[in-house]
């Protein structure tokens, strides 16, 4: 099968050798993560293998390190320096110092601590803008909390966009040769996105999480539970955070207010070791850092896969002016090691962080403006919560239930990262292929582990908005749906682990 997957990477592996020897990075190796989140079937050649299936038609050829995509009927070039660039909005730049702060005083991210935000790439003058509806503020913004004004925020996920940017090509030009292009949908068929709530502990009263225990009930929504070192809940209300549904996870403290509460590959061993006693939990496979403490490039997500850490969700806004994306994305992406390690996937997915509290560590209005995007890319948006404030301000617990009707009525569930870390990897063991003869689709699906509900997708050139398709084999049901803007015959269908096939054929 994969020797006739419809797409190709092209890489020059002495061109990457050259780069990796010189101790740079080999942005580009990044393009095969691009397409692995959809699922979309390529295999990576090298030049001369390349000229060959060109010559067979029936392929899109990228060529990620030239910024070409070629098939059999032209040729249309990209930006190269697109790797980087999505890579470097997602990762950000070495945090070694503190970042330089947004002229209009909006995040004052020089504030002797380092976190995530001092390594934003994205620009507070161009990529930012204040929320429909609220008024621009004068002058240098008041950071106080709650905050008195909506500031200009990261509006839109660039990183996923630049994304799309280059996916937008390959569907054209496979189109352009009217190959037929599968790939699997973000989440179950008929999901449009999801959302995600997550709670620090910091602090570690446990009349505040009982609080918080209530709230997330109103809200209707199951949490992932971040424990912050040191001290922990009292055991009732561990058990209960359990009991409720809600998801045990650690909140790495690295701010030096405690013993062992600092930097390092040792302290996280042992405030992991701490969490799993805490809450008696083995497998915690979800993280956040408190206060989005940071430091370096890839040593944390490093750290993260030698001790089991799945999911992290480290990477978000400290400030009232960089919430929503200021990592560029809505999506789970694997980062990639720098070029000591061969700029190789790490296995740590990475959960964007959109915001702090709602209503005090944020201002409302940028509630639907994170759920908007998000609901336009098919992401997942993320909203974290303290018990520390659900319990004494009325407003931010008002917040909290709000933003869970309001992802609701979108068609947005509520997962823990447990969930999302479960079906992402489940999604990324299922290969998809297709073929097309007399008029009928059969596709396909090798899948890993079993994946209930999936929406494999399939971009049909031509495809009209009123066509209507009859599943011949195969248990599916098949309709026209509209992703990214583009109208795909999508297979909904329950995927056993092994191969399973479906035929499917227009009828009319
Ligand atoms: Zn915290």
């Amino acid at each position: 099968m994969s020797s006739t997957s419809p797409i190709v990477v092209v890489l020059d592996q002495e061109i990457v050798a050259a780069a990796h020897a010189a101790g740079e990075n080999a942005w580009w190796l990044y393009c095969t993560e691009v397409l692995d989140h959809l699922r979309l079937p390529y295999t990576v050649i090298g030049p001369e293998e390349a000229a060959g299936r060109l010559a067979t038609g029936d392929v899109v050829a990228v060529y990620p390190h030239e910024g070409r995509l070629v098939t059999s009927a032209g040729e249309t070039a990209f930006d190269p320096g697109i790797w980087q660039r999505i890579v470097e909005i997602q990762q950000g730049v070495p945090v070694e110092k503190d970042g330089t702060p947004a002229p209009d005083g909006s995040s004052p991210v020089d504030d002797g601590l380092l976190k995530c935000d001092d390594g934003i790439t994205l620009s507070y003058v161009t990529d930012r803008a204040v929320p429909p509806g609220e008024a621009t503020v004068e002058g240098e913004f008041p950071h106080v909390y709650p905050p008195e004004a909506a500031p200009p925020m990261f509006h839109q996920a660039m990183a996923d966009r630049l994304r799309l940017d280059f996916l937008a090509l390959v569907f054209d030009a496979a189109a352009g040769v009217n190959l037929v292009l599968p790939w699997l949908h973000y989440w179950p068929a008929g999901v449009p996105a999801v959302a995600h709530m997550s709670h620090d502990s910091d602090g570690n009263v446990s009349e505040q999480a009982a609080s918080g225990l209530d709230v997330f009930d109103q809200a209707g929504v199951k949490v992932t539970w971040c424990h912050c070192f040191p001290g922990g809940y009292t055991p009732e209300i561990v058990a209960e955070i359990a009991a409720r549904g809600h998801e045990q996870a650690l909140h790495y403290n690295a701010m030096g207010d405690a013993d062992i509460a600092s930097w390092g590959w040792p302290q996280l061993r042992a405030q992991y070791a701490w969490a799993q006693a805490l809450t008696g939990r083995d497998g915690i496979v979800s993280n956040k850092n408190h206060y989005t403490r940071w430091e370096g490039w890839d040593e944390f997500f490093l750290w993260c896969e030698r001790i089991g850490i799945q999911i992290d969700q480290s990477r978000g806004p400290s400030k009232q002016g960089n919430v929503g994306f200021p990592f560029g994305s809505c999506h789970l992406w694997f980062p990639i090691a720098g070029a000591a390690e061969l700029n190789r996937r790490i296995d740590v997915l990475e959960l964007p962080l959109h915001t702090q509290d709602l209503a005090w560590a944020s201002h409302i209005s940028i509630r639907d403006v994170i759920l908007d995007e998000v609901l336009a890319l098919h992401g997942v948006a993320h909203f974290l919560f303290h018990s520390a404030h659900l319990h004494t301000k009325p407003d931010v617990a008002e917040a909290c239930r709000q933003v869970a009707a309001e992802a609701r009525r979108r068609g947005m569930p509520w997962w823990t990262s447990e969930q999302l870390n479960s079906w992402e990897r489940g999604r990324r063991g299922v290969q998809l292929a297709v073929s097309s003869a007399d008029g009928e689709l059969r596709v396909e699906i090798t899948a890993e582990q079993a994946v209930k509900g999936a929406g494999v997708l399939l971009a049909v050139p031509g495809l009209a908005e009123n066509a209507a398709f009859v599943v011949v084999s195969g248990a599916a049901r098949a309709s026209v749906v509209t992703r990214h803007g583009r109208l795909l015959l999508e297979l909904a269908a329950d995927l056993p682990a092994g191969t399973s096939s479906f035929t499917v054929r227009p009828t009319g």
